[in-house]
């Protein structure tokens, strides 16, 4: 399968509408895709309540990939395990990518619904100096998001307790269990608490100032009635040419000092997904 036009030969203009406008998202610091909303087929983990007085091995503060992998692990090792998040029943909103030899030996190789053979990392015009161009001959491919998050859901089996509350705050005691207060106002306790809220770990103290480089991204995914360009056998992993930019002083020198690149996921001869990444670093998206 294959497209007659490829990747390199894409307009100029077409590149400097998509990248633009996802530039422009990520510079306002969307961190996230718009959420979508709820999926019945999530709802098992919605379904169930903590009682008051139960004490658990572990209370898990957030369903995300980290959060679900966490109790899925404690659940096998026989833990009791209550995991609170508000977000339970929607799918997650973020479009994972992952390499296929990862994945496998975990036993997910089957939660992927698209996979490339080959990915390609572009630096040609990108003024990075003369790093060449590169492809990988590694298998990569797009988490199917439900159907991962509904297995590890499935893998926690039924003593894990499942609680759609946001946690509002984690008290700790050296005499009793430490407790959890939930925004509905009920609360739960364990003897041990698991921040797993994602990248702002609304429940860690530091010592010193948190204040974390970061990554910032914003994807889109796009039907073009027309057609898009892009072969539909190779993932772009990273595409740093800036000739989109064209002659907008401003925006180019803003993306010397942060750099971003694209990433597509071409998954159909009309869908396409398309993300740009500000590489890490302090300020990103704020200038
Ligand atoms: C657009 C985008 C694309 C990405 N693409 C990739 C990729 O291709 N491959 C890859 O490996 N990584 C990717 N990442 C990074 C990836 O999203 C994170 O590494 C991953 O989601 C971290 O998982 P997590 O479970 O730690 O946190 P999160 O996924 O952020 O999950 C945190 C969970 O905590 C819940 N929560 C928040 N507040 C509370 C609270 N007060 N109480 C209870 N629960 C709460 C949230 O509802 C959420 O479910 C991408 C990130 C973004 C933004």
């Amino acid at each position: 399968m294959g497209f007659a036009r490829s990747a390199g030969d894409c307009s100029v203009r077409w590149m400097r509408a998509v990248r633009g406008v996802a530039l422009a998202a990520a510079c306002c610091r969307a961190f996230v895709l718009p959420t979508k909303p709820r999926h019945p087929s999530l709802s098992r983990a919605a379904a169930r309540d903590a009682p008051e007085n139960d004490v658990y091995d572990v209370v898990i503060c957030g369903a995300g990939p980290s959060g679900l992998s966490l109790a899925s692990a404690c659940a096998r090792r026989d833990l009791s395990v209550c995991v609170v998040d508000p977000a339970l029943d929607k799918p997650w909103p973020n479009n994972y990518g992952v390499w296929i030899d990862e994945v496998e030996p975990l036993g997910y190789g089957d939660c992927c619904d698209a996979v490339w053979r080959e990915s390609s990392v572009v630096f040609e015009d990108a003024g990075a100096g003369d790093l060449a161009n590169v492809t990988l001959r590694r298998p990569y491919g797009r988490v199917d998001r439900i159907a991962l998050k509904r297995r590890l859901v499935d893998e926690c089996g039924p003593s894990t307790v499942f609680v759609s509350e946001g946690a509002r705050r984690v008290d700790h005691r050296d005499d009793a269990p430490s407790e959890v207060s939930l925004d509905g106002g009920s609360s739960v306790r364990g003897l041990a608490v698991v921040d797993a809220t994602g990248f702002k770990r609304k429940f860690v103290e530091h010592a010193a100032a948190f204040d974390p480089g970061l990554q910032v991204t914003y994807g889109a995914l796009l039907d073009v009635p027309g057609g898009h360009p892009f072969p539909l056998d190779k993932l772009v992993l990273m595409d740093y040419r800036d000739g989109y930019l064209g002659d907008d002083a401003a925006a180019v020198k803003r993306n010397e000092r942060f750099p971003s690149f694209m990433y597509v996921m071409p998954l159909s001869e009309r869908k396409i997904f398309f993300e740009e990444t500000i590489l890490a670093s302090r300020g990103a998206g704020k200038e």
